[in-house]
């Protein structure tokens, strides 16, 4: 059988206040989710190495690059990212950035590798915003970029809440086609233009959103070929996420990651799935829900 790479890393969470909106504790949940499932063994997991200054700064401004790493951001930068700008919050955004990037090295050669983190589409080149400091995608390409060799890249940006920050970094970037599905009237209330933005209204549920996806998905078939794809897999999209506003099931959201990694196999494209967004309050459930797509990609694996 051929093993999914999982990238992962304990540091991926990192300490919040009691009470932080921010559903930290996912990470260690979804480690438990995966090993229960026997979809990786401690051994197994791939454990990236803090992407360094330079790497973070081909992707973001290196005046904020800085900023985050000598602890001067602004009470207003800190209160757009929402989270404290500590030490192991830092260090958690250079591992999930890094993560990103090893698991687009083993997609390219596997054809499917997933990060247990990452999907920070937020994150812009001057600043962060939304829970997202780095933009760990915009990281791994700007590396991939710079070796050479890389052809157009596609991101499947299926979180619930639009990929703005990506959608700005790569506006100029002919070499990447940008490509959001999510709730129209969901954060960012301003909304960045995309390559393609498919807009869902309020309260769409699984099959409304898996229509518009197999459309979204056969516009993008159009402007390929692409040599690499993206998918941030947000379970924000559920019915009992606090922050989303779609109501889809926990089969819907297996259907639509069946669809995406489906549709990259089927053209041969080496798909690299992100962790994206999920709030849902019972950690457990949200977990089993990231879990999702780890299934769903080793399931494709072996087919
Ligand atoms: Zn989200």
């Amino acid at each position: 059988m051929t093993r999914l790479p999982i990238i992962h890393h304990p540091d991926y969470q990192a300490p919040l206040h009691d009470g932080h909106t921010f559903p930290m504790s996912k990470y260690g949940y979804l480690r438990e989710a995966l090993l229960k499932r026997g979809l990786a063994a401690p051994e197994d997991w791939l454990t990236p190495a803090p992407a360094t200054d330079a790497m973070i700064a081909r992707a973001h401004d290196p005046a904020y690059v800085a900023r985050v790493f000598n602890g001067t951001l602004t009470a207003e930068e800190e209160k757009r990212i929402g989270y404290p700008n500590t030490e192991r919050v830092t260090r958690r955004s250079r591992l999930a950035s890094a993560g990103t990037l090893i698991a687009a090295r083993f997609a390219l050669e596997t054809g499917l590798a997933c990060n247990t983190a990452g999907g920070s589409h937020h994150a812009r080149f001057e600043h962060g915003a939304g829970f997202c400091v780095f933009n760990d995608v915009a990281v791994a390409i700007r590396a991939l970029q710079r070796e050479g060799g890389l052809g157009p890249v596609l991101i499947i940006d299926c979180d619930v809440h639009q990929g703005d920050g990506t959608a700005a970094i790569f506006r100029n970037d002919p070499g990447v086609f940008t490509l959001s599905l999510h709730a129209s009237g969901n954060y960012p209330f301003r909304k960045e233009t995309s390559d393609l933005d498919i807009a869902l209204p309020d309260g769409s549920g699984d099959t409304d959103y898996l229509t518009a996806l197999d459309a979204a998905l056969n516009r993008a078939a159009h402007e390929g070929p692409f040599s690499l794809a993206f998918y941030n897999a947000g379970v924000d999209v559920h019915a009992d996420d606090r922050l989303g506003r779609l109501t889809l099931t926990d089969d819907g959201i297996r259907a639509r990651d069946r669809a995406v990694i489906g549709w990259a196999k089927a053209r041969n494209l080496p798909l690299t799935g992100i962790l994206g967004g999920g709030y849902d309050k019972d950690r457990h459930r949200l977990a089993e829900r990231h879990a999702i797509l780890f299934e769903e990609a080793q399931a494709a694996l072996c087919r």
